[in-house]
């Protein structure tokens, strides 16, 4: 029986409907940005396997940094200890990130990052005895599935048997340039009307909401609003983390620096499962008293996983490397060159980059989408490049050390496409 087979009878898929979907398929094999299935099948990795192997699969400069913490110490408890690969950690990237942010949070994905932003932000004012208890978020914005991640996520189909376990939510559209103003004031009688703890955006880019980008200046002002009245801003960059817009962070594009960031995704560079809630000192220390109760007391059992944590400075040392930073540009670079290629063709629309974040939308009309995503999947994979289109748009968000002809495969194939309708 082929594994695909096996997989059927005991395993229950994230994000699928099993009485629709097609079967899944049984990857064997995974090196730098190729993938194998079980009938011998190759695939490049055009999204780097949601954006978390950025350094390519199985990168030894990483597997073996963490095969060898793995002979030392594999797991301790970090409530009451520490350890050598949580602190070279937080050193690391302490020295990367916006320079406001001092003191980190572990936890273990994208999700519960966000929870923690949550709680830290409430208990924040909480512990200052002021009632702030709502939120602001961007329409279309994507946090997570567990509840406080869900109800900040403005992308909601499909969570319908839980709207009444919501938090209190209010949400603005996203400033694209033109409608910077109108944004801002929306979000200006927002905080006036009501007590909001803070603000949750993707900074840049909304990845789930299919790599919709919004314009930097206008984010700042929003952020700049929020600074002066006292509404924690909190950039959810567990997408746009670690380099892939072309900087380290989408937050240094602004001069507002976020009170609290969520990471998570290429952090341990596509190895296991981690993540990481930083903040300022001013936020730590609202939470430092001699009263017990004003700490966070929130923790998950591999909370700062030792394995975890040297997957992330391997991450962190090749990204400061010039070798990935030269990647990084010359992939921007091949991709304005596709961009170019084709602008002028009628059947698409929208055409945006952001670092080696690339998006089209195929021009054509919603009520045609039915089908479309599983034809132009299945057309992509017969080329032998996986991509996972979300609605008509197309995008592509390849590992830094994609080679050229694996990049030109996959313009290729996007090209192609646009013939299937
Ligand atoms: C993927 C993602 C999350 C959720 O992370 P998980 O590890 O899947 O829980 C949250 N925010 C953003 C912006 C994401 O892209």
């Amino acid at each position: 029986m082929s594994l695909s087979e096996r997989d059927k009878k005991h395993i229950w898929h994230p994000l699928t409907q099993h009485k629709t979907s097609a079967s899944p398929l049984a990857i064997v094999k995974a090196k730098g940005a190729l993938l194998w299935d079980e009938d011998g099948n190759e695939y490049i990795d055009g999204i780097a396997s949601w954006y978390t192997s950025m350094y390519g699969h199985c990168n030894e400069a990483i597997t073996s940094r963490v095969a060898k913490q793995m002979q030392v110490l594999d797991q301790v408890v970090f409530s009451g200890f520490t350890h050598e690969p949580a602190v070279e950690l937080s050193e690391k990237l302490i020295e990367i990130l916006p320079d406001n942010q001092q003191k980190l949070f572990f936890s273990d994905n994208g999700s519960t990052s966000v929870e923690i932003a949550i709680k830290m932000a409430l208990q924040f004012h909480f512990n200052k005895g002021e009632k702030k208890v709502a939120f602001l978020a961007f329409e279309e914005g994507f946090h997570g599935d567990t509840f406080g991640a869900m109800s900040v996520s403005g992308l909601s189909v499909y969570n319908g048997p839980f709207e009444g376990f919501s938090l209190e939510v209010y949400r603005i559209a996203t400033p694209k340039g033109d409608n910077n103003k109108v944004v801002l004031k929306q979000l200006k009688s927002l905080v006036s009307e009501h007590a909001i703890a803070g603000f949750i955006y993707e900074p840049l880019v909304q990845g789930a909401a299919a790599m919709k980008m919004h314009d930097a200046e206008g984010l700042n002002s929003l952020l700049k609003h929020c600074k002066v009245n006292n509404v924690l801003t909190i950039a959810d960059e567990v997408m746009t983390g670690f380099g892939k817009t072309g900087r380290n962070f989408a937050s240094e594009f602004m001069k507002i620096k976020p009170d609290i960031i969520c990471l998570s995704k290429s952090l341990t560079a596509g190895l296991v499962p981690m993540a990481i809630t930083s903040c300022t000192q001013e936020i730590f220390d609202a939470f430092y008293s001699d009263k017990i109760a004003k700490g966070l007391f929130h923790g998950h059992t591999y909370t700062a996983n030792p394995l975890a944590c040297q997957a992330a400075i391997a991450g962190i040392d090749l990204l400061n490397s010039s070798e990935i930073q030269e990647n990084i540009k010359q992939i921007i670079a091949s991709h304005q060159t596709f961009a170019k290629r084709i602008k002028n063709n009628k059947k698409v629309i929208n055409i945006r980059q952001i670092g080696v974040i690339f998006a089209l939308d195929l021009n054509i009309e919603m009520e045609r989408y039915g089908n479309l995503r599983n034809k132009l999947f299945t057309h992509f994979m017969k080329k032998g490049v996986f991509l996972r289109p979300l609605g008509n748009t197309i995008y592509i968000l390849p590992s830094f050390i994609i080679s050229k002809d694996q990049l030109t495969k996959i313009y290729d194939a996007i090209e192609d496409s646009f013939s299937l309708f």
